[in-house]
Formats: structure tokens, sequence, C-alpha cells
């Protein structure tokens, strides 16, 4: 793979499907201009047309869901159930963010002598820097909200990952909108997205990745004040106490960390159950594991496929040493990059595998004592993103939910992402929130304006 061009491999087969050019930072610079002319068009559009083009945008998808769905499957190994549901999550997006661009309203404060009001204005060309492990989802979250604020997008999809991108890039136009608003510009992380990152011309960088990253294009971004997004890593504990309904916790614990084979910022780690029902809990766990079926990820029966690269494989082979004591599931032989899923049952809190994101079908179960013990043990971390506890003590599961420091718990389930409610971390899993009620304002600057009646 040269610099200048990307091999897009199939994670299935490990062979290359696509090869990809990549953007030099002298088109990045020609791209924000083009950027930034077409944001003042789109700004001064009205509000029912800027509406009316983003839902034809989401009924254009709708259109190509399943070419978009087979797209990911064949770039990102995903399973074909779940892709076809981010083709779906983007069209959701698309409409959700469609129908804020009417009601971003500002306010009328009282004062004295005069009216005040305020303006919620657009940024101006927005960046996105987007990851491999759910490219169609994440790249739609930082777009169609900053769209439908009246501001232009720059994606920059992960370098494994470009095809959903360039397609959605595509059916954009389709869609009839402007030309330039929305441009993907595929490339390495430290060239095409550092020069996203240090552009003058972007004011705000939504970056989607890992929490080193992260962190150096916070560092990057303070030198201009620029305004920034953050979406991390995570270590998120899945918290079983005794009263629980342990069949259904131990029903739904595998998908909880296994779904897109681990590769889940939100996967569910750290399995922390109340000692006295230990035994019991994993007794039931481990068939549920061993039964998950792992394979070709275009069969429908498919619930994990494999991980995204030999890079990954290595990486979380790297956390399970030879002969840890493990339930272990079953993983095709051969070419690809399989991994089976894999609970460790023997391990201290603080070894590395409890306690650093492995981004594979590798999750760790740990006992507790109480209440307190739990919410220690949960809270023992940097990470801040997700969480679930299950228990049928309604009390207990508002002090739990209250207790523990992360951007979005589920109770009795492990759901974490509605594109209609607010997702985001605590602590080093993030800065800001995505999606809900007030997606669109995060792409906003607030101005107020007072009018003087008595001049
Ligand atoms: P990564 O940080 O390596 O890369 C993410 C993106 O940033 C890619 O597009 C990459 O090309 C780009 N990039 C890399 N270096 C850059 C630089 N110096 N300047 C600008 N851009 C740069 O992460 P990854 O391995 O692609 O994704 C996995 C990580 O993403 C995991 O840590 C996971 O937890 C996290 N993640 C978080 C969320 C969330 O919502 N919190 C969601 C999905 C994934």
């Amino acid at each position: 793979m040269a610099d200048t061009h990307h091999d897009v491999l199939d994670p299935a087969t490990g062979e290359v499907v696509r090869t990809v050019r990549a953007t030099t930072v002298a088109e990045v610079d020609a791209a924000a201009a083009r950027a930034t002319r077409a944001q003042v068009q789109w700004a001064a559009a009205a509000p029912a047309d800027r509406a009316r083009l983003l839902r034809r945008f989401a009924a254009v998808v709708d259109d190509h869901l399943e070419e978009l769905a087979r797209l990911e499957v064949l770039e990102a190994g995903h399973t074909v159930g779940n892709a076809r549901w981010e083709a779906g999550n983007v069209r959701d997006l698309l409409d959700y963010a469609a129908g804020g661009v009417e009601r971003l309203n500002g306010r009328q404060i009282p004062v004295p002598g005069g009216l005040n009001v305020t303006i919620l204005e657009p940024l101006g060309v927005v960046g996105v820097i987007a990851p491999w492990n759910f490219p169609m989802p994440i790249a739609a979250w930082g777009t169609a909200p900053a769209l439908a604020a009246g501001n232009a997008v720059l994606l920059k999809p992960a370098e494994t990952t470009p095809l959903t991108a360039l397609r959605l890039a595509e059916l954009a136009l389709v869609a009839g909108l402007p030309e330039h608003l929305f441009q993907v510009l595929p490339g390495a992380g430290d060239v095409t997205g550092n020069a996203l990152v240090e552009h003058p011309g972007v004011a705000k960088i939504v970056f989607t990745g890992s929490t080193r990253v992260g962190k150096s294009i916070m560092a990057t971004c303070a030198d201009r004040v620029k305004r920034l997004t953050l979406e991390l890593g995570g270590k998120s504990p899945n918290i079983v106490f005794a009263d629980a309904d342990l069949d259904a916790a131990a029903a739904a614990t595998p998908m909880s960390f296994l779904d897109n084979s681990g590769q889940d910022c939100c996967a569910r780690t750290r399995i922390l159950v109340q000692a006295s029902v230990y035994d019991r809990f994993l007794d039931l766990l481990a068939p549920a594991v061993e039964s998950v079926v792992v394979g070709d990820p275009s069969d429908e029966k498919t619930q994990m496929g494999p991980l995204i690269s030999r890079t990954q494989l290595e990486r979380v082979r790297g956390y399970v040493p030879d002969g840890a004591t493990a339930i272990r599931g079953t993983a095709p032989d051969g070419p690809g990059f399989w991994f089976p899923p894999t609970v460790l049952t023997d391990i201290a809190p603080d070894a590395p595998a409890a306690c650093e994101e492995i981004f594979g079908p590798v999750a760790a179960v740990i006992p507790f004592e109480d209440e307190e013990d739990a919410v220690r043990l949960a809270n023992a971390t940097e990470y801040g993103l997700s969480g679930s506890l299950w228990t049928r003590d309604v009390a207990r599961a508002l002090r739990v939910s209250r207790a523990v420091r992360a951007g979005n718990l589920s109770v009795n389930s492990h759901s974490s992402v509605r594109y209609w409610t607010p997702f985001g971390g605590y602590k080093q899993s993030g800065l800001g929130r995505e999606l809900g009620p007030d997606a669109l304002t995060a792409f906003t600057e607030t101005k107020n304006v007072f009018i003087s009646t008595e001049a």
C-alpha cells in the first residue's frame, strides 16, 4: 500500500477489493475553499428548502440501502443484518436532522430598554473524522446535523473503510444537495486528517476514534481554539446483581461485547457479577457464548464476523495468552481475520485485558461483593462511555445509574444508541455530545443581539 493510495481489503478473505487514492494536503486546501463557497449559499437558502433537500438525501439513501449495506459487509466485514441497520441509521439521522432545520430557534430574553434575541448561526466548514468500526453511522452522526444547521462538511473516513462514505457523497449529489457542500476526502490520518485539523478554514472538528489520537487532535485544536467534539474509547461495565433475572442477563451478555466482533466503543467488556451468583451466572453464560454463530458476514444467520484487519487480530491475540482460563466460542480457520468469542474468567481487575480497550471479541468477568463494590469497580477506569446494570430492584437501578460515571447507561438491557437520544462519554471517553434533540446546536455559535428601543 503506497502512501498515495490505500488498499481496501475484504476482512473475511484478506483480499484487496478496491484501491482508493489518498487526498493530499493541497487537495484538502482546495476542498476547503470550495466548501467555504458552498456553505455561504447553503446557509442563505430558505430553511424549508434545506430541510427538503436533506429529506431527499434520506430517501435516496433508503433507495440504496441494500447496496450500501453490501458495501459495508465487503469493506468492514460487518454482518449483513448489522450493515442494513447501519445504512438505515444514516437515512433516519438525515430525516431527523431535516426536522430540526426549521426548529433551530434562538431565544428572546427580557431586558430593559430594548429587545434581546439570540441567533444560532452555522459555524462554517466542519471536518468530520470517522473510524473504521462503524463507518456509515459515525460519518452521519456528525454530517447530518452539521448540514442541517447550515454548515458544509468535509468527511475523512478511516483508511480501511472509505467505500460507503464515498458512495454517500455520490448519493448526496443524486439527491440534489449543492456541489461541494459534502465532500469525502479519503486518506491517512496523519496527512489528510491532520490537514483538516490544522486548516484555518475548518471551524470545527468532530473526531471519533482512539483516545490517543483524540488527545493529539485536541492539542492541535487548542492552538486555534477550534471547536471540537470527541467520541473516544471505552471499557464499559455490565453489572449483574444477584437479584437480577439471571437467565435474561446471561442470554443478553454475549452480544453486548460480541456485536461487530467487539469493535464497538460501547462494548460491555467488563462483566461484573455479584459473588453470590458468580458460579451460577457462568454456568448460564458459557453455553450462550459457545453458541454464537461466527462466520461469513454475508450469511443472514451469522451473528459475528471477522475483525477488520491483521493488525487488529494480532492486537487482540496479544491480550489472550495461550492457556488463559476462559469460556471460548468458535471461529473459522483459514483466510480472513478471525478470533473466537472469549470470556476471561480468572483475571485480576487490574490486568491489561481487564482495563484496556481491546476492540475485539474479548471480555473479562470479575466478581464483586455488594453495591458499593460494584460501583467502585465500574468507575475504576479512565473511560466513561457506556454501561449496563441488571437488577429487579428499581431503587438500586436508580442509585447505581446515578453513581456510575458514564454517558450512556441501560438498565436490564444493553441498548446505548438511538439517533434521537444524546450520546457521548464522561472522562477520557470524550467531550461533547452527539445525536439527540440538541445535535444541531453543537454545530452553531450563539450570537446575542440587543436592539435598543430608546434610540
Ligand atoms: P484511530 O484513532 O486510529 O482513527 C480514527 C480516525 O482518525 C481515522 O479516520 C484515522 O485516519 C484518523 N486519524 C488518525 N490519526 C490522525 C491524526 N493525527 N490527525 C487526524 N486524524 C487522524 O481510531 P480507529 O482505530 O480507527 O477506531 C477505533 C477507536 O475509535 C476505538 O478506540 C473506539 O473506541 C473509538 N470509537 C469511539 C466511538 C465513540 O462514539 N465514542 C465510536 C466508535 C469508535
